[in-house]
């Protein structure tokens, strides 16, 4: 906790200066940070300062913070460490702040709201929603598919619970919404219930910490479809599961549907309660597995449709092949190229896609790279030798290869064209131009070499 005080102090120092610092900030310590609640405590010495604090700094400790503790958002809250009555200034502070169910008088139930899901259109953003219209069928999810969608026909009836479990990128939280979405199309009255697993916890221990089981308890089992999403990170939480437990066989005694998500298959769940594993597979247990590269292209297509882009397949079927089995990068790199092409008034060509994710994956995967390396994998590839590399041949088919080490040399390390040159048999930096422009020519032409290109660049990175 003490380097994490310490970098902030480095960093809002270059903010707001030293002499602020200095004044508000050298005797407050960090206290203690709540990873479930995502709150974080400082400690201030006096009333003074920390009513000063929580005026002009509360939002600049609250975005440091959460950068330092790794979190896209958390609370910030200050307490006077001087105040005797300080246990109970802790708890009053977070009783104001804290969600907690039923607080406040109302017991109303949180209605189910369809999630949406942020993609970029030209200029401009759209939404579309997890539904099943937007859900693209493939051998790899059908089964999940048609049991949710059997599950919005008759709630409670025919697969109960649904268990829905597969990796993650795979569609889990688009099923679960969109089978909430349907059912409350079909039936407004009803009450639909998504939460996630961690989001069910932290409400659980808020509950308990505020003597609000009951109201806890109540919200549940008000809910006519329960969507649990990621259910395996209840494991380990004993108490939870005990609580979720109860709701659960009352859900399920009144007939009420409940559909997980999980990304283990319920018997390789571990630290879940044996009688608690047992009901996750009382009904129906079906798997969501990698998409195959036709159903990438299919989701490709779906998803540049609703940004209303038009896509070559060519560049579609570039995409899914860089992308191995996570939709949700695939959609990702999807929308960085969009984005790209936008940003610079640009078509989207393959060359484009090529530079685009090239260059994320070089990024997320810095690596030294050197001229051996890259001369092991193309001649591999190429079936020919260092020498004939080197060599003063001008064949064709040396020439090209040649050219492709080349190309592949200027991009994937720092070295100069001299070095290039030099390393390739003593040539001049002018051929290893020449090289450059053939290749990149190639490749416009030649959507297949782009795509092979790419391939070995990513073998040489490995
Ligand atoms: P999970 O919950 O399994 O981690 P998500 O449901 O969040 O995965 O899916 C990740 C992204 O991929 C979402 O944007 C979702 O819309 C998209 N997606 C996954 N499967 C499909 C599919 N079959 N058709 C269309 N989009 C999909
Ligand atoms: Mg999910």
């Amino acid at each position: 906790m003490s380097i994490i005080w310490g970098e902030f102090l480095t960093i809002i120092r270059e903010e707001v200066g030293s002499r602020v610092v200095d004044t508000w900030f050298k005797a407050v310590s960090l206290g203690k940070w709540d990873m479930i609640l995502k709150e974080v405590y400082l400690e201030a010495p006096n009333a003074f300062v920390k009513d000063w604090l929580n005026k002009n700094y509360l939002a600049l400790c609250q975005t440091h913070l959460a950068r330092l503790l790794k979190v896209t958002s958390l609370k910030v809250i200050i307490i006077d460490v001087s105040d005797t009555k300080n246990d109970n200034s802790v708890k009053n502070n977070v009783l104001e702040s804290v969600e907690c169910p039923g607080q406040a008088g109302t017991q109303e139930v949180v209605l189910y709201k369809p999630a949406k899901v942020a993609t970029i259109k030209r200029g401009n953003y759209t939404n579309t929603g997890y539904s099943f219209e937007n859900f693209v069928v493939a051998p790899s999810n059908s089964l999940a598919y048609a049991a949710a969608q059997a599950v919005t026909e008759k709630p409670g009836c025919l697969y109960n619970p649904l268990f829905i479990y597969g990796n993650s990128g795979l569609g889990k939280t688009h099923l679960l919404h969109a089978i909430g979405g349907s059912i409350k199309n079909k039936d407004k009255k009803a009450v639909v219930l998504y939460q996630t697993t961690d989001r069910f916890v932290s409400e659980f221990i808020n509950a308990i910490r505020f003597n609000k089981v009951h109201q806890f308890e109540a919200k549940y089992q008000s809910a006519d479809v329960l969507l649990i999403d990621d259910v395996q990170f209840i494991s380990n939480k004993g108490q939870t599961q005990e609580a979720f437990f109860h709701i659960f066989n009352l859900l399920y005694d009144a007939h009420k549907q409940i559909v997980f998500s999980s990304d283990t298959f319920p018997q390789d769940m571990d630290g879940i309660a044996e009688r608690l594993r047992s009901r996750f597979a009382w009904g129906l247990v079906t798997d969501m597995y990698a998409p195959s590269l036709e159903t990438k292209v299919a989701i490709l297509k779906k998803k540049a449709e609703l940004c209303s882009e038009v896509v070559d397949d060519a560049v579609m079927y570039f995409i899914a092949e860089q992308v191995t089995s996570n939709i949700r990068e695939l959609e990702g790199a999807l929308v960085r190229i969009i984005a790209f092409a936008t940003l610079t008034q640009q078509a989207i060509t393959l060359e484009l896609a090529y530079k685009v994710l090239l260059r994320t994956s070089l990024k997320s995967a810095p690596r030294v790279v050197d001229f051996e390396g890259i001369v092991k994998v193309i001649n591999k590839q190429y079936n020919c030798s260092l020498k004939d590399l080197c060599s003063k041949s001008r064949n064709k088919h040396i020439t090209f290869i040649r050219h492709v080490a080349m190309y592949c040399m200027k991009h994937l390390t720092d070295k100069s064209l001299r070095d290039i040159g030099t390393f390739l048999g003593g040539r001049d930096h002018t051929s290893v131009v020449y090289a450059l422009e053939k290749i990149e020519r190639h490749m416009k032409e030649n959507a297949h070499f782009g795509v092979e290109l790419r391939r070995i660049e990513n073998e040489i990175l490995k």
